[in-house]
C-alpha cells in the first residue's frame, strides 16, 4: 500500500511507514522524580541538617540559580534540576523549620531522585520502527518524540460481499420463513476494522450470476475483495463461475482444513480475492487465518501473524486424521501452573457462539488423531480477546 502522511491522532491501529527518531532526548533535561529539595550531598554528613531555602523550581520553569553550599532549592516532580544539585531529598524526609530553613532527616545517595536526560531515549535514537502497529503506548512514544504528522500505510479498502438468497436484510421486519439474518457481513466489517483496513459494504448478492457479477464489479474499486458464501459445490454456489468469467486467476480452491474446507483464493489483476465459505465460523476463522495476515502484509506490518503459544489440552478432543483443525478454544493460566486450553464446546461451523466464547484457536495438524488431555498443542490468541 502507498504511504500517506496524517495527523498522528488519525492513525490509531494503522501501520507506521517510517522510523520515528526522538527529536530531543526523552526526557530532554535532568529532572526531579519527586517533590522535594535539590541539595548537595556533602551538606548532609551530619543529620539532621538545616539548610537555607533558596527559592523554588516548579515544573515547566527553567532554574535561575544554582544550589549553593549550605542551601537547598524546593523542586517539584518533573522540574528541571538546577546546577550544583547532586540529589533530590523527598519532601517526606524533611520538616520546614520556617519559610527560610528546611531540616533534612535522611541523606540520599548521590544522584537520587534525579531522572537523567535521555534516559528513555537519546536524541535522534530510533524509538519506533517502521512496520509497527500504532497502539496507545506507541502513540504516546511518537508524541514524546515530537512528531505531529506521521507516515502510515494507506489502509486497504476491502469490499465485503455476502451472498445467499436466504439472507434477510431488512432487520426492521420480522424474519420471513426460511430466511436468516446476515451474520457474516457485519462480522467481516468489524474484522476488517480490527485488522486496520477500511471496510466497504457489506453488499449483498443473491444467488444469481448477474447479481454476483454486479457486486464483484463494484468491488473492483477496492484493494481487496472478500466474498462470503457460494464457493462450495452446491447447485447455487456461483461465485467461482462468475469470477472465472471476469479474468480471475485462481491460486487455490479447497483447503485440507476445518472449518473452511471450500475456501477459494486468487487474484483479479493485482487485487487479492478471497472466497470464504458461508458458515459464519468458517468465514470468521478463514478471515483470521488468511485475510488478516494479507491485509497486514499489504500495509508493511512487521508482525503479520499472531504469536504461537504452547498450551496443554484440558480435555481430550475428537479428531480424525486428514484435515488441519482450527478449534475454538478458551485458554486460561492455572495458578503457578501451565496454560490450559479447553474447547468452547460443539465445533460445527454454523455455531458462531463457539467463536464468541473463544480467546484462541487451537491448531491441530492434519495427522493428529484424538489428542488426549494434557497433550501439548499450539494456540494462537484471537486479537480481540484476552488470555487470562
Ligand atoms: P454457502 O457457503 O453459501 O453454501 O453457505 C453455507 C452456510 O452458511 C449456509 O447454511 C448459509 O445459510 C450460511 N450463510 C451463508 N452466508 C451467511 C451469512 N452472511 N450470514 C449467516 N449465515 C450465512
Ligand atoms: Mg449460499
Amino acid at each position: 500500500m502507498p504511504t500517506e502522511e496524517l495527523p498522528r491522532l488519525m492513525t490509531f491501529g494503522q501501520i507506521l511507514h517510517e522510523d520515528i527518531l526522538a527529536r530531543e532526548g526523552i526526557p530532554p533535561f535532568d529532572n526531579s522524580a519527586m517533590d522535594g529539595f535539590a541539595v548537595r550531598v556533602d551538606d548532609l554528613v551530619q543529620l539532621p541538617a538545616d539548610l537555607r531555602l533558596d527559592g523554588e523550581i516548579p515544573a515547566g520553569k527553567a532554574p535561575n540559580a544554582e544550589v549553593e553550599s549550605g542551601a537547598c532549592i524546593r523542586i517539584m516532580t518533573g522540574a528541571q534540576i538546577p546546577p550544583g544539585a547532586e540529589a533530590v531529598v523527598p519532601v517526606e524526609w524533611t520538616t520546614e523549620i520556617n519559610q527560610e530553613r528546611i531540616r533534612i532527616h535522611r541523606k540520599p545517595e548521590a544522584g537520587a531522585y534525579i531522572r537523567r536526560a535521555a534516559q528513555d531515549a537519546a536524541k535522534h535514537e530510533t524509538v519506533v520502527k517502521r512496520g509497527t502497529r500504532i497502539t496507545p503506548p506507541v502513540m504516546g512514544v511518537i508524541a514524546a518524540a515530537g512528531y505531529h504528522r506521521i507516515k502510515v500505510a494507506k489502509p486497504p479498502d476491502v469490499a465485503i460481499i455476502v451472498t445467499g438468497d436466504e439472507l434477510h436484510l431488512d432487520v426492521s421486519k420480522p424474519l420471513p420463513p426460511a430466511r436468516i439474518y446476515d451474520a457474516n457481513g457485519p462480522g467481516l466489517v468489524t474484522q476488517v476494522l480490527e485488522a486496520g483496513g477500511t471496510p466497504l459494504g457489506p453488499e449483498v448478492a443473491r444467488d444469481d450470476g448477474g447479481d454476483i457479477e454486479f457486486e464483484i464489479g463494484r468491488g473492483l474499486e477496492a484493494d481487496v475483495i472478500v466474498i462470503s458464501g457460494g464457493v462450495s459445490v452446491g447447485k447455487y454456489d456461483l461465485v467461482q463461475e462468475v469470477l472465472d468469467s471476469i479474468g480471475f486467476e485462481k491460486y487455490f480452491w479447497r483447503v485440507r482444513q476445518r472449518p473452511g474446507g471450500p475456501m477459494l483464493f486468487g487474484m483479479i489483476g493485482t487485487r487479492p480475492v478471497f472466497g470464504l465459505p458461508g458458515n459464519p465460523v468458517s468465514s470468521a476463522v478463514c478471515f483470521q487465518q488468511y485475510v488478516r495476515p494479507a491485509l497486514l502484509a499489504m500495509m508493511g506490518a512487521a508482525e503479520i501473524h499472531p504469536p504461537q503459544i504452547k498450551a496443554k489440552l484440558g480435555s481430550s478432543v475428537r479428531k480424525e486424521a486428514g484435515l488441519h483443525h482450527f478449534v475454538r478454544g478458551k485458554a486460561q493460566w492455572q495458578e503457578n501452573g501451565p496454560l490450559i486450553v479447553h474447547t468452547t464446546g460443539p465445533q460445527t461451523s454454523n455455531l458462531y457462539s463457539s467463536l464468541q466464547h473463544a480467546n484462541c484457536l487451537i491448531h491441530l495438524e492434519e495427522e493428529v488423531v484424538n489428542p488426549s488431555e494434557g497433550e501439548e498443542v499450539i494456540i494462537t490468541p484471537l486479537p480481540w480477546a484476552v488470555i487470562g
